[in-house]
């Protein structure tokens, strides 16, 4: 009997066991980036947590269909609605149209998540797709009274949902004395938020439509909730974000959604917490000074996934630092653990074996613990150090891979080589022709600081991927 599957809620503030409301699939929402600059290692960390957590729910045999939105409109500088469109902004920025620049950072989005080995969603969806959708949601809303109008925009009046505050447990009190210092006087209560934003009527904007309230464009929460419910109907199993999303994102989504609809939104709502710059600073686009996929790693040789294998050895829901010392050791740990692989995988050959039941239930047991990926990964250790023969492990490591992702399945591929680093090989291999070691052993050095390993064995040399 396998362990169930007990995931942290955020709206119960506890462990729950899941289960999908029905059987044949559970639906997982996750909120996708605002396409106006590159993704951080941060906000990849979020999206790392989410394919963790959609490879368990798969490794326990449930079906899973999986939407991500892309925002590529209406997400304002301040959550609250206040300051400029982060696209009109990204776009005079770069000198581009809004269009081209969410088109350019989707696809350097959806580049990075390949890197990282995280698996497609079923249904990559935009904002600027689903207007229609919606506006009705916001008539909806109008026709049931949740909604007033003010100079810029249709605002939802949160006094008029008590359970407002049911995920983020916030005291409501303090944050109306903290919104004094927001602009917006004209809002009745400092949670209310736009559901739909005028054009500035002096200005005609890039990307904005009619609606029965005049050009526009929507809030940023709205999309959410109904590119959601148009998705996934009534399968509202499990939507995830980073924290930052609890208070003001989430929170906005649920209200608007359950005063829609009269009925619960999703069940399940699960936040992965921040990546830290070291000292507790937190990692933010809006900076403009964060690290990216490319100048972490791919740039320096290293391997994107060493970024996913870094990534668990914290818990989703405890802070991670970034700091250089933090890679480091993840590259060599990721290279231990590849070269670990590997001997077993070349030592077992062509023997098959079955997986280690009693590992396997040890594995179970700590994934389907709200997702425990560092004991996951003591598991892995200790498969590869049991006196199992040499198939048995690597067949049991090599299942466990579904979740972890890491490629151990591909130890024993050969890598394509870049051309940089075939020229360090050839140079190299003419050193050892002319009996030149040190010069042999300093191109090796180079070599693996590109990501590649050398071995020199009987048959000549072998470069191995790292
Ligand atoms: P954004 O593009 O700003 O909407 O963010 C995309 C995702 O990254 C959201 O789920 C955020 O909650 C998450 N996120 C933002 N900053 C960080 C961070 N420093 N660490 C982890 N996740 C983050
Ligand atoms: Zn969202």
């Amino acid at each position: 009997m396998m362990q169930p599957l007990k995931l942290y809620n955020t709206l119960s503030r506890q462990k729950e066991e899941y289960k999908p409301l029905f059987d044949d699939y559970t639906g997982l929402y996750t909120c996708g980036p605002t396409v106006y600059n590159y993704a951080h290692i941060g906000n990849l960390r979020t999206y790392l947590f989410q394919d963790v957590l959609k490879r368990v729910l798969l490794y326990n045999d449930f079906k899973v269909k999986h939407v991500m939105n892309i925002t590529d409109v209406g997400h304002l500088t301040g959550d609250r609605d206040m300051g400029e469109d982060k696209l009109e902004k990204g776009a005079a920025r770069e000198g581009k149209s809004a269009w081209d620049i969410a088109e350019f950072y989707t696809e350097a989005f959806q580049k990075d998540l390949k890197e990282l080995n995280v698996l497609d969603p079923d249904v990559w969806c935009k904002a600027t797709d689903s207007i229609p959708e919606q506006i009705e949601l916001i008539q909806t809303l109008e026709e049931k009274g949740y909604t007033y109008k003010i100079n810029d925009g249709i605002y939802f009046d949160t006094s008029k949902f008590p359970e407002y505050t049911k995920l983020s447990h916030q005291n409501l009190d303090a944050l109306q004395e903290g919104a004094r210092v927001e602009k917006n006087i004209e809002k009745r209560n400092a949670t209310d938020f736009a559901l739909w934003k005028f054009s500035p009527k002096d200005q005609k904007r890039q990307m904005e439509w009619e609606s029965p309230w005049g050009t526009g464009f929507p809030g940023w929460h709205i999309e959410c909730s109904a590119m959601s419910m148009m998705y996934l109907k009534d399968h509202l199993d499990i939507h995830c974000g980073g924290i930052d999303h609890i208070d003001v994102h989430h929170t906005n989504e649920i209200a608007q959604s359950e005063a829609a609809t009269g009925d619960d939104f999703f069940k399940f709502w699960m936040h992965g917490a921040f990546l830290n710059i070291t000292g507790g600073k937190k990692m933010a686009k809006s900076e403009g000074n964060f690290l990216t996929l490319a100048s972490t790693f791919i740039d320096r040789g290293i391997s994107p996934l060493v970024y996913r294998f870094a990534s668990f050895q914290t818990h989703y829901r405890k802070p991670m630092e970034y700091s250089d010392d933090a890679i480091e050791s993840a590259t060599n740990g990721y290279r231990h653990l590849r070269n670990q692989v590997r001997t077993i995988a070349e030592s077992a050959g062509d023997d098959k074996a079955d997986v280690h039941e009693g590992l396997k239930a040890q594995f179970v047991a700590a994934i389907n613990d709200d997702l425990n990926m560092p004991r996951a990964m003591a598991v892995i250790q200790e498969t590869l150090k049991s006196d199992l023969p040499d198939a048995q492990k690597y067949a049991t490591v090599v299942d466990f891979d579904r979740v972890t992702g890491l490629e151990l399945d591909k130890v024993l591929e050969k890598a394509s080589i870049p051309p940089e680093v075939q020229e360090k090989v050839d140079a190299r291999i003419k050193a050892r022709e002319d009996k030149n070691w040190a010069l042999s052993d300093q191109l090796r050095d180079e070599i693996l600081a590109l990501g590649y390993m050398v071995q020199d064995s009987k048959e000549g040399m072998k470069v191995i991927k790292q």
